[in-house]
């Protein structure tokens, strides 16, 4: 079996944002040599997520207004977690909601999605370095 463990880096100018990796995780299959497989894209942070979605106008916008209701970033007194000085109460809440990870086939070398499937990373407490773990495995 071979298999190939990377890491991709973000820091986000601003405190939420949706990244689009499809890219960055397609080079490292090409890079793998893996033409039969499964390939793991994992946040390292327990305040970002990876999941899958479609890039299509207005979603990005709509999941972030969505996530805003149920967990809003102010007032950040309303989380007992934000008593320890922090402020990213919500941002805990919100990586739950998306997701640590994601997992996809790879089949004949390529990712092999369904029908306008991207990967996305999501950032809830930006400004500083945070790492995606992508690991391919297979023959
Ligand atoms: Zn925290």
């Amino acid at each position: 079996m071979k298999s190939l463990t990377e890491h991709l880096t973000f820091e986000t100018k601003s405190r939420r944002e949706y990244i689009n990796i499809t890219g960055n995780v397609e080079n490292l299959v090409k890079k793998s040599g893996i033409k039969e497989g499964l390939c793991l894209v994992n946040a390292m942070h327990i305040t970002a997520s990876v999941y899958i979605n479609d890039a299509e106008g207005g979603l990005i916008q709509d999941f972030d207004d969505f996530l805003e209701k149920l967990a809003p970033h102010e007032p950040v007194s309303a989380y007992r977690h934000n008593r320890t000085g922090e402020d990213n109460g919500d941002a805990h809440i919100k990586r739950t909601i998306m997701g640590r990870e994601v997992v996809v086939a790879v089949t004949k070398g390529e990712l092999d999605f369904g029908p306008w499937e991207q990967i996305y990373y999501a950032e809830f407490d930006g400004k500083r370095p945070k790492r995606v773990l992508v690991k391919i495995i297979g023959e």
